[in-house]
């Protein structure tokens, strides 16, 4: 039997929602963790990390696949592979790739980031299009679009299939690369009711995370071309990321992989509950009908408080959630939180609200 740890079970009564990268893994994953066979990656040896690579590879429709450390890493080695240093990326100006992962692309791939604003960040070819730079030799060359499914900091946002499809063509048309940051590429699938097959046949590379809702505990997966995953795995020993016996991590993947999407409906079934809750509440705002998947975002500023102080208050009472700027807050369902939380969460939020002033709170 594999049981909690102790901090486990301190953190029971937590309804933990900053992040779905917080879950933990479950006891299936772990008892394959322990049981899992493995060898030398570096020496391509190890068999659990290529069952991996080949089933991802095989539920994507694609040559081949590799296992990489985090999804920050996945992206950067695409990046890497499609562009040249002095290039640019295409990307929404909130994307993941812009904000989050500390400027790799200029500080390790030498690329600049070109952005724009994005409706629900979903980048469209009219938004793109303008963004390509003219072929002549003294502007920095488009290298790379890519595009975030689903956005993350637009609330889990999804890319309808056709715009992603109308937007590797007329890329590839112009002789450009798609790469798809689909860190939660399952939550998207799972909102349209379509395979991750069916919603990114044409993105020239794709990367998604087993460690956020899929619930595994560390790793990503980058899927493609052979070729392409041939640069890839050169560019991820560059990067450090080759690693030894990660055949214990990749057994904790493969559950992720079969298991864990037919599951996330749940994950975006406690969501919009959870909109639903919180647009009827005073000095929220928030709409409800735009929350497809598993993230909430939801805007304070009418409670005349700021984000970081309330969910101060709410961490106080043991809801954890964070700000995404001075009057937003994010909330993200997960495996780990169960529709009790979720009650719990709304309670603690309506609670907080009408206390009076912060200093009130526990009055
Ligand atoms: C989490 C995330 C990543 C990568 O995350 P790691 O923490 O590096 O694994 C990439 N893109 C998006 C949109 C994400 O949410």
């Amino acid at each position: 039997m594999y049981t909690s740890s102790a901090q486990e079970k301190n953190a029971i009564d937590i309804v933990d929602l900053r992040s779905d990268t917080v879950t933990r893994p479950s006891a299936a994953m772990r008892r394959a963790m322990s049981e899992a066979e493995v060898g030398d990656d570096v020496y391509g040896e190890d068999p659990t990390v290529n069952r991996l690579q080949e089933r991802a590879a095989e539920m994507f429709g694609r040559e081949a696949a590799l296992f990489v450390p985090s999804g920050s890493m996945g992206n950067l080695i695409a990046i890497k592979v499609w562009t040249q240093p002095s290039n640019e990326v295409i990307c929404e100006q909130r994307a993941h790739i812009n904000q989050y992962e500390l400027a790799s692309m200029s500080a390790i791939a030498g690329c600049m980031p070109r952005t724009t604003p994005a409706p629900d960040g979903i980048l469209t070819w009219d938004l793109i299009e303008p963004l390509i730079r003219p072929k002549t030799y003294y502007y920095s060359q488009t290298g790379l679009v890519s595009l975030e499914n689903t956005h993350n900091m637009h609330g889990g946002t999804v890319y309808p299939p056709a715009v992603t499809e109308d937007v590797c063509q007329r890329a590839h048309s112009a002789g450009l690369r798609v790469h798809l940051d689909g860190a939660r590429i399952f939550n998207a699938a799972v909102a349209l009711g379509k395979t991750a097959a069916d919603i990114t046949r044409n993105c020239d590379s794709v990367m998604f995370c087993l460690s956020k809702g899929l619930g595994a505990p560390v790793g990503s997966m980058l899927v493609g071309s052979s070729e392409f995953i041939q640069s890839a795995h050169i560019a991820r020993k560059l990067l450090g990321g080759g690693m030894r016996q990660v055949g214990v991590l990749a057994a904790a993947g493969l559950i992720a992989l079969e298991e864990s999407p037919k599951n996330l409906h749940r994950d975006h079934e406690n969501a919009k509950f959870l909109a639903d809750g919180l647009a009827k509440m005073k000095g929220i705002s928030l709409d409800p009908t735009k929350v497809m998947t598993n993230i909430v975002i939801f805007d304070v500023r009418a409670t005349g408080r700021s984000a970081a102080d309330i969910c101060s208050e709410l961490g106080k009472r043991k809801i954890l959630s964070g700000p995404t700027d001075k009057y937003s807050i994010r909330m993200v369902t997960h495996c780990d939180v169960n529709r009790a939380g979720i009650e719990n969460a709304l309670a603690a939020i309506a609670e907080v609200l009408s206390a009076r002033a912060p200093a009130a709170a526990h009055s």
